[in-house]
């Protein structure tokens, strides 16, 4: 998979700009707020429709009101492509494949996939549940267009759900179509532990080998997909998950009156990991939880790799410079494959990897 041109019209603090990348590493250097991230997330969002930062298009949007453009031309699934996004502000954005308009995103599923590895996922195993959530659920949403579809279903629902359960002090008779929410959310809800069991499953196998390699043996990573605790077995059939997640659901009815939110279902899923036996959010050092974040992104992407038989790009936003020179080696050593896009401040730092480019206030330097 390859980005071979981006096209940038009115986004973020890029007015207009063009750029040719390289196959291989692309540099992407520039003093602070120049724009070097705002260049990560446009190529992030050419292929998912999603930005990592925000989840509101208009934040996207440069000083002009009227449009703006993310548009790119790329080699994947054997054959040169093209994507292109408008954004405008208050009515639908647009999406292009090949020149064609298309409705959904997963009509372009599979066309230009990345991987982002940023600073703050190197703490990733130690932080708040959500981001962990993110990271799978990005990568997820990727592989599989139908999990996309049950997720964002099942957010719709769940919002409805709890807009049901705060209003219905002032309307009592919500609570009569409550019923049909909750059997809707265990229908999506069993789905989506069913993808995430399968997922899980394959990540924490990948991120093993590259864990083991990288602490010389020493350490084995297991990584442990836990949800909704009257869930036995996480990879029986959804019919099964279903009615184990109800029962559940039933048990906290009180609960859910009480505090006016839903509180069972795979939106409080999550993931630990355990290094021979010890559980890293409890016990892991800053180095181990770091080297065991790298292993895990290594992972997501050798895993959408060997699923789509295509190498992912790998989008380095300032990560490399905040390891330490055995850990950056060890991130550069599994990327000479496929192309990769890394983020730094310092011009002359790691120019001898490929294409340098430098960014200045939304403009690349010729
Ligand atoms: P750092 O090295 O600090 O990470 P960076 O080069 O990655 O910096 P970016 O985050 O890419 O910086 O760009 C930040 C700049 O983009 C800021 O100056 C910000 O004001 C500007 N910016 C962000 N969103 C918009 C927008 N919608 N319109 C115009 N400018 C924007
Ligand atoms: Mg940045």
């Amino acid at each position: 998979m390859e980005l071979k041109n981006l096209t940038l019209h009115n986004y973020r603090n890029y007015r207009d700009c063009c750029f040719t990348f390289n196959p291989g590493v692309n540099l992407i250097v520039g003093d602070n707020a120049q724009g070097k991230t705002n260049l990560l997330e446009a190529i992030g969002y050419l292929g998912t429709g999603k930005s990592f930062r925000t989840s509101k298009n208009q934040e996207l949007m440069g000083f002009d009101p009227d449009f703006t453009e993310i548009s790119g031309s790329l080699f994947s699934q054997e054959r040169e492509q093209s994507l292109r996004w408008v954004l405008f502000s208050g009515k639908p954005r647009q999406l292009y494949h090949n020149g064609i308009k298309k409705k959904t995103l997963s009509q372009i599923s599979g066309v230009f996939q990345t991987v982002l590895f940023c600073p703050e996922d190197l703490m990733v195993l130690k932080s708040g549940s959500a981001s962990r959530r993110r990271l799978g659920d990005n990568a997820l949403c990727q592989l599989r267009p139908n999990y996309e579809a049950a997720l964002t279903q099942y957010g719709k629902i769940l919002e409805q759900k709890n807009r049901i359960l705060k209003d219905r002090e002032e309307n009592p008779a919500l609570l009569e179509i409550l019923p049909e929410y909750n059997t809707r959310l265990c229908q999506v809800g069993a789905l989506i532990i069913s993808y995430r069991a399968r997922f899980y499953e394959g990540l924490g196998r990948e991120a093993a080998v590259f864990h083991r390699e990288f602490s010389g043996g020493k350490e084995d990573f297991v990584l442990t997909y836990h949800t909704v605790s009257t869930i036995t077995d996480p990879f029986a059939p959804v019919e099964v998950l279903q009615q184990q997640l109800r029962e559940h659901l039933e048990s906290h009815y009180r609960a859910e009156l009480q505090s006016c939110q839903c509180l069972t279902g795979p939106h409080k899923d999550d993931f630990d990991v355990t290094l021979s036996g010890m559980s890293l959010k409890a016990y892991g050092s800053q180095g181990q939880t770091r080297t065991a974040a790298i292993s895990l992104k290594l992972a997501q992407r050798q895993l959408m790799a060997s699923q789509s038989g295509e190498i992912p790009v790998l989008l380095l936003d300032d990560v490399l410079s905040e390891l330490d020179p055995g850990r950056q080696d060890f991130v550069l050593n599994q990327i000479h494959k496929g192309q990769v896009f890394i983020t730094c401040c310092e011009k002359d730092r790691f120019t001898k990897l490929g294409k340098t480019m430098e960014i200045e206030k939304g403009n690349l330097l010729l």
